[in-house]
């Protein structure tokens, strides 16, 4: 189909869907954004237009409204075209220019990699949207972008995959938008664990004519009984998405066949009486299973989700779950809150607190704690008490509404605060009373010297962490008081915590304590416990982590018991240990097939290592009782057990040398774990790359192919 018609076919659609849509608008946003983009291309090469053009079919599907459309149309404008935010204001109203310009800013989101990050990244993605047409006009970019994944490398398939698994799949679930939601999930489980997903469709290909019959036939019983009992329904069969037979596959750690309701099927009526009336002839007709029925009409799930749900037993014996809502029920679940805009249009707006009162009225009705959060994050744009920003490496941090860059510098670590010279927002440079907004980039000035705040900063900031640091500042000159203080509290809370002679009296504990926090005395670590450049909670922790470490490493020396048949998890057997605790070395990464050695740690159980590690040759005399015998446990590496191995490549400097090299990696289905280049002089450059295979003969496989692509002059496994 070629553009224009597929802009008519999306134009007729919206015109079916809802008479009074302003569709002369939408195709104007069509032509205006088909001329923006005029000449770019995708990675598949198709024109770029395709791309909005699919993503306002997504957004019309959703039901959103004309504006929203638009929105979808002209989304990527602002970032890649001349057609800036003041063209689109002018032509198509603030509101479809503020739309395109915040999903241009969530776009910008950097992602990072920690995970207690992403509960903070999704609530920023809501504060910053402002308007919540803004996250689902950008759930319909991502899914596209999702469905045509294929053309990027793997890397970018991998963290496009993860990002849309961790972010934005569960902003869709927290909005109700299941259909999304599942899309997402799937198009990301293909990337993220693409043999798991394989094993997954290939088993309900495998069983896919028994699935229908079965579900026929169920459809055909229950129709029957109630068109017997004149309820009017529309009933649906479906086998269920890959991602939840996945995750519940692995949860429950059972194959394919041993998971429940594989299958399910959904009945539609016309009222909630009915709901229960059909409830109650499915359970004649099959047998329930106990504790399986769900009522989430009189108890709606946290994001609005309503349906009876029941599991009951079909007549071969296979269980199979029933839905049981209305039409309205229906919609909401498939769509969550763009179900809402559906009834929208053109209704003109009062205002804000008008146009989220419905968000508001769902979300506040929610009474699970994991929503929460949500909702505040929510509640963050309408009562804007919080405000969400940047560090320079993408991490998020959470502060309270008109703090300020001194409040920021205090929050990452006090030495920040007190070196702080000055600040930029967004790589500009800004007054340090500048009030923070949402979605800042904030990098603080330092300078070398520690000069310590100013009086008049305790006026400039909101956080009691600010205010308490600046304080201490103040207090630290007096440095033999704050020893004094320091000595009083640690040992106070020792005693309290029965640590107080582990602490004193052995001598390693209290080395590696101080050395993990980089004190050269005790005296320095008193005396940054007394003016607060430390806390109390921290030390202790560490004194008790070395505790249990010093602890560990003591029994792991005690003679052990041997295990006449000797199981492992990970792979490996540890001679005359059981099922112990393994990791890989990462200085030699050993993958099956290497000849290994295991290295008993100081508390994180047995480290194995090549017998080639130079970690093993130049061990030390007193190390020499750690090292052990292990061995790979052939039965039990599978085929889809995967090792993460270092590689270093070294090349000519040949443009494309990288992408041939990552395209050998993607064509043979290898992961990567970091990829990454450097170019040394005379021309010749090194790649280093970690990637996950089976065993040595797919990583010789893998080495020859290699070796063969041109400028690689050597392909050799990393060891220090
Ligand atoms: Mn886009």
């Amino acid at each position: 189909m070629d553009m224009k018609t597929k802009a008519d076919f999306i134009i007729e659609r919206v015109q079916k869907q809802n008479p009074s849509a302003n569709v002369e608008k939408i195709r104007s946003a069509y032509e205006c954004a088909a001329a923006a983009h005029e000449g770019q291309k995708r990675k598949n090469g198709d024109p770029y237009i395709i791309h909005p053009l699919s993503v306002a079919e997504i957004i019309v599907e959703m039901g959103l409204d004309t504006d929203s459309i638009c929105a979808g149309l002209l989304h990527d404008c602002i970032e890649d075209t001349s057609f800036g935010y003041d063209e689109i204001a002018q032509k198509f109203g603030t509101t479809v220019a503020d739309l395109v310009d915040g999903v241009t800013r969530l776009g910008q989101i950097r992602y990072s990699k920690e995970q207690e990050q992403m509960e903070d990244l999704r609530k920023m993605l809501i504060a910053m949207a402002k308007d919540i047409r803004v996250i689902l006009i950008k759930l319909a970019d991502r899914l596209h972008n999702m469905r045509t994944i294929q053309f990027m490398s793997e890397a970018k398939q991998r963290s496009k995959s993860l990002e849309t698994m961790e972010i934005y799949a569960p902003i869709a679930h927290r909005l109700g938008m299941q259909r999304i939601k599942w899309e997402l999930e799937d198009l990301s489980l293909k990337h993220l664990d693409p043999i798991g997903y394989q094993e997954i469709v290939d088993g309900l290909a495998r069983q896919s004519s028994e699935h229908e019959k079965f579900l026929e036939r169920i459809k055909q019983t229950i129709s029957k009984k109630l068109n017997e009992s004149g309820i009017h329904n529309t009933i649906s069969a479906r086998v269920k998405h890959i991602y939840s037979i996945y995750r519940k596959m692995y949860s429950q750690n059972k194959n394919m066949s041993e998971i429940y309701d594989i299958c399910a099927v959904r009945v539609i009526v016309e009222s909630v009486a009915d709901c229960y009336n059909v409830l109650g002839y499915v359970h004649d007709l099959y047998k329930p299973i106990p504790g399986r029925f769900k009522d989430y009409i009189s108890t709606p799930k946290p994001n609005g989700y309503r349906s009876l749900h029941t599991t009951v037993i079909g007549r071969a014996g296979i269980p199979f779950e029933v839905q049981i809502r209305t039409e309205e029920m229906h919609k909401m679940a498939e769509y969550g809150v763009a179900a809402h805009w559906k009834y929208k249009e053109g209704v003109t707006n009062k205002g804000d607190e008008d146009t989220y009162a419905w968000i508001r009225q769902l979300l506040e009705a929610q009474q699970d704690t994991e929503a929460e959060d949500f909702i505040k994050a929510i509640k963050v744009d309408l009562f804007s008490d919080e405000v969400f920003v940047f560090t320079p490496k993408g991490d998020v941090v959470n502060l309270p509404a008109g703090a300020t860059p001194i409040d920021f510098a205090y929050g990452i670590h006090s030495a920040v605060g007190n070196r702080m010279t000055g600040c930029k927002i967004n790589g500009r440079i800004a007054p340090i009373d500048y009030n923070l907004q949402n979605g800042d980039i904030v990098e603080i000035i330092t300078s070398k010297e520690t000069h310590g705040p100013k009086r008049d900063w305790l006026k400039m900031i909101k956080t009691s962490e600010a205010r308490n640091k600046i304080k201490q500042w103040f207090k630290k000159e007096c440095r033999e008081e704050n020893i004094v203080r320091g000595k009083e509290d640690l040992e106070r809370e020792l005693k309290a915590n029965l640590l107080y002679s582990h602490f004193m009296e052995k001598e390693e504990i209290q080395q590696n304590v101080l050395r993990k926090f980089n004190y050269n005395s005790l005296e320095e670590l008193y005396a940054s416990l007394g003016y607060g450049g430390i806390t109390i909670t921290k030390v202790l922790n560490k004194v008790r982590d070395e505790v249990i470490r010093a602890r560990k490493a003591e029994s792991a020396k005690q003679p052990l018991t041997g295990d006449k048949n000797p199981k492992s998890d990970s792979g490996v057997i540890v001679e005359g240990i059981g099922n112990c605790l393994v990791k890989f070395a990462r200085c030699c990464t050993p993958i099956p097939g290497d000849d290994i050695v295991g290295y008993i740690t100081r508390g994180y159980g047995v480290s194995v290592h090549r017998r080639d590690c130079v970690n093993f040759k130049n061990s030390s005399e007193e190390d020499q009782d750690r090292w052990i015998d292990v061995r790979w446990d052939e039965s039990n590496i599978e085929a889809k057990e995967r090792f993460s191995t270092a590689l270093q490549i070294s090349t000519t400097d040949r443009v494309g040398v990288m992408s041939d090299v990552l395209m050998i990696l993607s064509n043979n289905r290898i992961n990567v774990r970091d990829f990454n280049g450097k170019t040394l002089s005379e021309g010749f450059a090194i790649i280093n790359a970690v990637v996950d295979v089976t065993g040595i003969p797919q990583l010789e496989m893998l080495i020859s192919k290699l070796r063969s692509v041109k400028g690689v002059i050597n392909v050799t496994r990393q060891s220090n």
